[in-house]
């Protein structure tokens, strides 16, 4: 049974066919109208969502199924104490394909160990977000044409912005990627990211400290708001909170055909002023985000009609362990208050590192 938890899911193969399938849904809209006709998507939402949840929505309703859910933890069995593991396996009785938000951090890998449909994670904590970087590589690809041999620059809340992990992962597949990061020191990227970028040859990438030093050289602007809800200290908060602010006077320095992202909502970070610069694409990319979402939602299904496994097995290969003395140390991981099997892998670093989060073990 094939998921979508991490974007490396994936091969750059499957993503290819997936961006392309998309195109084809925007350019022949009808031929899709009835694709799914029967099935139903279980939209499971335990963490607030406008753009992705009404995305999933409306996906599923333009291929012809049909969308049950929920939209908020407390009006869930959740609120009761049920676990994410016994509440799929309910919910596969109901449906046909699952996408789940959830503000623990692997909460959607555990889903898909017990739902025996597909699970599309719709965003798990600070950790990763799937299904934006499948939005966020069609927006690339219609605006830029190519991923090889781009500059992006990712600004903002490196280490709660789980979008900006995800789209990482699958950028440092393709080639002569740059990638600069522009944060403040409090919010740079989690360090789990850092080491498998620097194991990474195929990738370059730098820190920055402010945007004006490198926008010249930049062909994607990737901007984050602050992840106020992540912080454990208003303080903290309030101090980075206003750390980066895009206006037209930053971009007068910006290459004319470089795009501005981001995986919205939008607080500050850019002004009102720039919506109206064409390089400013993140209203087109949410658009994308509902043809792309249309695409894997009837990928997946059909791989699940064929049975077609993972091309390279996650979490259960065999570089991963089941540990008993082993514990993950991110407070914010499903495996610190659901009952689950403590799952680490080692990496190059000698680090062991929890499945579920990819934080450090304990
Ligand atoms: N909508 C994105 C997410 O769910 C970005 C954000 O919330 O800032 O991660």
């Amino acid at each position: 049974m094939r998921h979508l938890i991490d974007p490396t899911d994936l091969t750059v193969k499957e993503i290819d066919e997936i961006l392309a399938l998309a195109e084809d849904i925007i350019a022949n809209r009808a031929k899709y109208s009835e694709a799914l006709k029967g099935k139903k998507l279980a939209t499971l939402f335990y963490e607030p969502s406008t753009r992705t949840r009404l995305s999933f929505t409306s996906a599923m309703l333009e291929l012809g199924g049909q969308v049950i859910g929920f939209s908020d933890a407390n009006s869930s069995s959740a609120f009761k104490g049920e676990t994410v593991a016994d509440t799929v396996r309910v919910i596969r009785c109901f449906a046909d394909i699952i996408a789940m938000r959830h503000y623990k951090e692997g909460a959607p890998l555990v889903a898909s160990q017990y739902a025996g449909i597909p699970v599309i994670n719709a965003g798990d904590g600070s950790h990763a977000h799937p299904t934006q970087t499948l939005t966020d590589l069609l927006t690339i690809k219609r605006e830029k044409g190519h991923f090889d041999n781009l500059t992006v620059g990712f600004c903002g809340d490196l280490k709660f912005g789980r979008t900006v992990h995800s789209l990482i992962k699958a950028l440092s597949r393709y080639t002569g990627i740059k990638v600069i990061l522009i944060s403040p020191e409090e919010l740079r990227l989690p360090d789990y990211m850092l080491h498998e970028m620097a194991d990474n040859s195929n990738l370059e990438f730098r820190e920055v400290r402010t945007m004006e030093e490198v926008m010249p050289e930049l062909d994607v602007l990737y901007m984050t708001r602050v992840q106020k809800e992540r912080f454990l200290d208003d303080e903290e908060f309030d101090r980075v909170k206003d750390s980066f602010v895009l206006d037209p006077e930053k971009l007068l320095s910006a290459k004319k055909d470089m795009i501005i992202l981001h995986p919205l909502p939008r607080i500050n970070e850019i002004t009102r002023s720039v919506d109206n610069d064409p390089r400013a694409a993140y209203f087109r990319q949410v658009e994308n985000g509902k043809f792309v979402r249309m695409a894997l939602i009837y990928t997946l299904l059909k791989w699940a009609d064929e049975n077609k496994p993972f091309e390279h097995t996650p979490v259960f290969n065999e570089e991963y362990v089941i540990s008993d003395d082993l514990r993950c140390g991110n407070h914010s991981c499903i495996s610190t208050t659901e009952d689950v099997d403590h799952i680490f892998r080692k990496g190059s670093d000698g680090m062991c590192r929890c499945a579920y989060c990819e934080a450090k073990a304990k």
